[in-house]
């Protein structure tokens, strides 16, 4: 239902469309089953956002009341800034992000934007605000314009072709036969993991909203694309309150601040180098990652 804040006309498009989109966001958030509908307030007013302030106020959530899943999660992002979460398979990371785009509702405290509680204002108007760039990037079977005119509907072609160029992905789909009209998708030109990346970056970047999230969840990509991808993602990050869901610890390395998330409850946070020196979980998870990687990153860990 992410998409959802598009214009009318656009709804009334076929419905493999409407179905796909809702295929893709499901994947893109790992939802097991249907949210549960949320419902505007009769009189809710659209968010009115200034900076992009995110705040977690003591949140608690369970997807099912026997299970608590996030306990007294206690968090700001000032806007601008960006917050990375860290910590192990299952303790609640993407329940953050999904929270935060309302698919569910909390169970305690509450989530604000710009000072709103975002249970008050219009979801159509909150998941506009907000852009995702997941990591396994499912693109629709149509044409690459297509793709990239997902993010905003009304946008210009020369709007189309300045993002596409901001993503690093115009001079490659100017290179293909049919350009911009190829279609790509399962049924279409298969595009590797970097080029599907950039067209998500591309489609983000022309909604472009205050906040971004980062799903970093099963990236498939090589060393060096993966370095290109996290140089170009920290561009568009600039400017824009961030929340980095990360698995591997070496991307977040400078964001301004990590949590350390462990059975829905925050145990660390600070900077890089403050969890380092504290020589907690942080440290440990740390170390442990760069003993599985190459031989050069060693020097770093041995540095600590
Ligand atoms: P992480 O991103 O840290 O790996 P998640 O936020 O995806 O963790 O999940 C946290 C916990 O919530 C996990 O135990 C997961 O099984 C459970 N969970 C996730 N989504 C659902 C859902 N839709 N219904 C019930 N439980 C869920």
């Amino acid at each position: 239902l992410l998409q959802l804040s598009v214009p009318l006309n656009y709804l009334g498009m076929v419905y493999r469309q409407v179905k796909q989109a809702l295929i893709n966001i499901e994947r893109m958030f790992g939802l097991l089953a249907e949210a549960r509908e949320v419902e505007d307030a009769p009189d809710a007013p659209p968010l009115a956002v200034r900076g992009g302030e995110v705040r977690f106020e003591q949140v608690d959530f369970a997807y099912d009341a026997a299970r608590p899943i996030l306990r007294g999660v206690d968090f700001r992002i000032p806007a601008g800034h960006t917050l990375a979460v860290v910590g192990t398979t299952g303790a609640g990371k993407s329940t953050l992000a999904r929270l935060l785009f309302r698919f569910y509702d909390v169970g305690g405290g509450r989530i604000t934007i710009d000072g709103q509680d975002i249970r008050e204002v219009r979801q159509d108007s909150l998941r506009a605000a907000i852009g995702i760039v997941p990591q396994d990037t499912v693109l629709f079977n149509d044409t690459i314009y297509y793709n990239i005119a997902y993010g905003r509907p009304d946008a210009s072609r020369e709007e189309i072709f300045a993002a596409a160029r901001a993503a690093h992905v115009h001079a490659f789909i100017e290179s293909l036969p049919q350009g911009y009209e190829t279609t790509v998708g399962e049924r279409g030109l298969k595009l590797s993991g970097g080029e599907k990346q950039r067209v998500a970056i591309a489609r983000t970047l022309l909604k472009n909203p205050a906040i971004l999230v980062f799903d970093e969840a099963t990236s498939a990509l090589d060393t060096r694309t993966e370095k290109i991808i996290q140089g170009e993602l920290a561009e568009i990050a600039e400017h824009r309150t961030t929340l980095i869901i990360a698995h591997r610890l070496s991307t977040i390395v400078h964001a301004d601040q990590i949590l350390v998330l462990e059975h829905g409850r925050v145990v660390e946070r600070g900077t890089h180098e403050q969890l380092l020196a504290e020589r907690g979980r942080y440290a440990h998870l740390w170390n442990l990652q760069q003993r599985e990687q190459s031989p050069a990153v060693e020097e770093t860990a041995v540095q600590v």
